[in-house]
């Protein structure tokens, strides 16, 4: 195939889009393989979608490998089978809902469990038709709160979603770990750097689950790894050891004191050190409890406060909390909230005033680091009031546990005795044991060997393609444009005509032919009248990682190729032309 730059539909642009944060935003816009429709929703023009279908090629050549089966859901799905799931009202606002001209009910499906698993129920009935694994690669639809960053977190993208239907637990194992390793080599082909680590399951409920995240500073989501056992997680699904209990005989009684003009807790420290000194140590600001008042809006509308207790050195993390309060969702706590409970006097908010206990009944999670035993210094419910020695266990109790503090990097490991390290990454895979749920909500049984109903056990397995198309970007450009890996590039080889000679033109022509006869994809740039400068930016920016320049060395029967991730060139004889190019695309 050749695709001619004089007729090829794109326009490349020398200015960054206005509304681009991130490299791969900007340089896939620049150089013409995608275009904004609205907010996280993007055309794809055909550089663009080549690249595209070449994700998608990796990803149905390996899902393919593992004995997973093609197939293909409609993007508009009924209400019904949403219903029974749960999720039409769990979703909220995330999902785009609409009516057909009866009134009733569709939605634009965010993700197909439902699906999968009513046809499966639809078309098999016994133990015999499992193990069973399809997938599809389908337009996704969610109202995402933020789109950002172009094609990484859209409003509408391509996710390649697969499940997996075995008999019992030990099937399910199976099918994950063939999953697993599919992925493995799918992320491996895409040419990004990539972590495997622990996940949470979220809304969809299941056991094991793990995510593959693309190291990219751009990244939303922070994993942390353990700097001496193979321990990695993403921050979401850490587990904070929590202390042994302790004794707490010999611990003064509870005592409310004055501590005025302290509503932070550095200067609570400070007043505290100054006029109510400790004797072992100074206090620190891990030794105060604070207690943070968010409001949860749950799927159904109703808000509900919720108090959220963490030692007073750490921030309550919003990714964190909200993994774990799903499918609610959570916004802050403003002033109208306040005037509703006046029970909370702001900045002094104490465990006196929570829990189901407490006088505003307001539900109370402890951070687990606030074990039985231990002893803080929190709010007393009044201005300018903390109270001092109160004891977790003895003097207040919480509603239970939330991991919704901080992780730090240095933090202890949960696994052994050695130090988190971390980083941020973008989420590009997901694969989880769903378990029994799905066939539990929707019924799917089947016979087993004994001729008794049984539920089937499911995985569960996502790939962001369209993500995966800004993903590659992130790890692969430089300050002139993209550099694609071979196997993602929209064309194998970029001839650019460099000059005004016909000759040129002609001979670059007659390359791109000869190169098509190999089997390869050409982009020529035979636009005339553009100048080679021009030209060459452009071929930078598009990214092809090998280039050819038919230029002023023809009349000498000579042609440059250039290596666009090196920035090597050398000069080739024309008659050798071929060769040397099938060569550069075999040895990468
Ligand atoms: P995130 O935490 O990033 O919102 P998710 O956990 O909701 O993702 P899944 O439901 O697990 O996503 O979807 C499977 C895959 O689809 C993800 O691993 C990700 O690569 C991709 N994906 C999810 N949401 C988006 C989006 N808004 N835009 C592009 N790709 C997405
Ligand atoms: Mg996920």
């Amino acid at each position: 195939m050749v695709l001619h730059m004089s007729s090829l539909f794109l326009r490349t642009l020398r200015e960054d889009p206005a509304d681009a944060e991130v490299p791969s935003h900007k340089l896939l816009v620049r150089a013409g393989y995608i275009r904004r429709v609205s907010p996280g929703v993007y055309t794809w023009l055909p550089l663009g979608l080549r690249v595209l279908r070449n994700v998608e090629r990796i990803v149905r050549e390996e899902m393919d490998a593992i004995g997973s089966q093609e197939l293909l859901f409609p993007a508009l799905l009924p209400r019904e089978p949403f219903d029974a799931s749960g999720r039409w009202s769990e979703y909220g606002p995330n999902i785009f809902r609409l009516q057909d001209r009866k009134g009733a009910d569709h939605l634009l499906g965010p993700t197909h469990e439902e699906m999968f698993t009513l046809t499966v129920k639809d078309l098999y009935s016994s133990y015999k038709d499992l193990p069973l694994s399809i997938y599809q690669i389908q337009t996704k639809y969610r109202d995402e709160a933020r789109p950002r960053a172009g094609l990484l977190r859209g409003r509408e993208f391509v996710m390649k979603d697969s499940y997996s239907f075995d008999i019992d637990e030990a099937g399910l194992d199976k099918s994950y770990q063939a999953h697993r390793d599919a992925y493995v080599r799918i992320f491996d082909r895409l040419g990004f750097h990539y972590v495997i680590v622990e996940a949470m399951a979220g809304a969809m409920g299941g056991s094991k689950s793990e995510e593959f995240l693309a190291t990219a500073e751009v990244g939303e989501d922070t994993y942390v790894h353990c700097t001496s056992c193979g321990y990695a997680a993403n921050v979401e699904a850490v587990r904070v050891p929590a202390p042994d209990p302790v004794g707490w005989e010999g611990v003064p009684a509870a005592h409310a004191e004055d501590t005025p003009d302290t509503p932070t807790i550095e200067t609570l420290v400070n007043h505290l050190n100054e006029h109510y000194p400790r004797d072992d140590r100074p206090w620190a600001a891990g030794d105060t409890l604070k207690n943070v008042v968010v409001m949860l809006v749950h799927p159904d509308g109703t808000r509900e406060p919720l108090a959220i207790g963490v030692p007073g050195d750490r921030e309550v993390d919003e990714k964190r909390l909200g993994a774990q309060v799903e499918p609610a969702t959570v916004e802050a706590f403003d002033e109208k909230d306040f005037a509703v409970h006046p029970g909370l006097v702001k900045g002094y908010i104490g465990p006196g005033a929570l829990g189901l206990e407490g006088t505003t009944g307001i539900r109370f999670l402890l951070d687990p680091r606030v074990a039985a035993g231990t002893r803080w210094v929190t709010g007393a419910n009044e201005p300018g009031k903390h109270v001092i020695d109160l004891v977790a266990g003895r003097d207040f109790e919480g509603d239970g546990t939330i991991e919704a503090a901080e992780v730090r990097f240095g933090d202890p490991c949960p696994n052994c005795d050695h130090v988190l390290e971390g980083a941020r990454g973008i989420e590009m895979g997901h694969v989880f044991q769903l378990g029994k749920k799905y066939a539990e909500a929707l019924d799917l049984r089947v016979l087993d060997q004994n001729g008794k109903l049984t539920t089937v056990v499911m995985g569960s397995y996502g790939v962001g393609v369209s993500r995966a198309v800004a993903c590659v970007v992130e790890g692969n450009y430089d300050d002139a444009g993209i550099i694609w890996p071979r196997e993602l590039s929209p064309a194998d080889v970029h001839i650019v005509a460099a000059g005004k000679d016909e000759a040129l033109f002609s001979a670059a022509d007659e390359i791109a032919r000869d190169l098509e006869a190999q089997g390869l994809t050409c982009i020529v740039d035979d636009r005339r009248g553009v100048s080679p400068g021009v030209k060459f930016k452009d071929s930078e920016l598009i990214g092809v990682p090998t280039i050819v320049v038919v230029g002023r060395g023809l009349a000498d029967g000579k042609v440059e190729i250039k290596d666009r991730r090196s920035g090597e060139r050398r000069e080739v004889a024309l008659e050798g032309i071929v060769e040397a190019v099938l060569a550069e695309v075999r040895a990468s």
